[in-house]
């Protein structure tokens, strides 16, 4: 005779084992994903528990952790003060790698301070930070903060922001051991794209962000995040789903998740895209 406890307990396993199939559901993920490995399990399979050919660490041209040469690493150079001339740093340059800093994120946000270097102050609520974990293998950056990250001083939390998290779990990590950020930290009136010279205006601090944290892949979430920070002129549909180099850090380029809630038909390719980066992320598990 079974006890109320283990009924209880078996329903409450039920239910979570619903909830989580149908996130995967939502996510347009047919069949059971396979679940991130543990640390002590750096080798992977050669295929996947889909019949799916793995992709290889050499296949990935995983990072260099070695010593980087001299003349190729610089400093992420700081922010000009406010409405100085010559902010347009370029950043771009393929040879330059981004130099492991050891700033905090308060130094870097006390530079930010009130800003009103461009003209997205004046409608703020609230300055958007970068938020979650400082020694995170894996950053997710969006384009900039909408209404409801605006009133919360938090990147993501809205309903594109949920769907984020989904996203995060879907490939075996929880939402506090990422880092999530935006390429600009003030909401754009009416949730318009920041423009270029707005995006190249904040972008410094992302940098900084990086360069202290050192992720060893960054998502980068839809066209116009893509666009400001890589400076490709690519659109996303042509780039996603292929990693590109970004001074030494691996960029996945793919959907916004506010795209993915008005065409639910490209969670798949998002799934295909994301899966990349976990099988990376494993093959690279220290
Ligand atoms: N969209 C973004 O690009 N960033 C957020 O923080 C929220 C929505």
């Amino acid at each position: 005779m079974q006890s109320e406890a283990d009924i209880n307990e078996f329903i409450s396993l039920l239910n979570d084992a619903r909830e989580h199939v149908s996130y995967f559901k939502e996510l347009g993920v047919e069949g059971a994903p396979r679940l991130a490995q543990s640390s002590s399990s750096s080798t992977p399979s050669p295929k996947t528990d889909r019949g799916e050919v793995k992709t290889s660490q050499s296949q990935l041209h995983p990072i260099s952790k070695g010593p980087t040469p001299a003349a190729t690493v610089v400093n992420i150079p700081a922010v000009p003060s406010s409405h100085s001339g010559g902010l347009f740093h370029d950043f771009s340059a393929p040879t330059i790698r981004i130099q492991k800093s050891s700033e905090t994120f308060e130094e870097i946000w006390a530079d930010i301070g009130n800003c009103t270097r461009c003209p997205l102050y004046e409608r703020r609520t609230h300055i958007v930070h970068t938020d979650g974990n400082r020694n995170a293998r894996l950053m997710f950056v969006g384009e900039a903060p909408g209404a409801d990250e605006d009133a919360q001083a938090r990147p993501f939390v809205g309903r594109a922001g949920q769907l984020l998290t989904k996203i995060i779990e879907a490939i075996g990590f929880k939402r506090e051991e990422v880092l999530i950020g935006n390429v600009n930290r003030c909401r754009p009136p009416g949730n318009r794209p920041p423009t270029p010279e707005e995006a190249l205006m904040c972008k410094p601090f992302l940098l900084r962000e990086i360069a202290a944290v050192q992720p060893e892949v960054i998502v980068v979430l839809g066209n116009t995040a893509m666009r400001n920070l890589l400076e490709i002129k690519q659109g996303i549909t042509k780039v996603r789903g292929q990693f590109q180099d970004y001074h030494g850090v691996k960029v996945m380029p793919t959907f916004h998740p506010a795209y993915l809630l008005r065409d639910p038909s490209k969670k798949k390719e998002t799934w295909e895209d994301l899966k990349k980066v976990r099988d990376y992320l494993d093959v690279t598990r220290k």
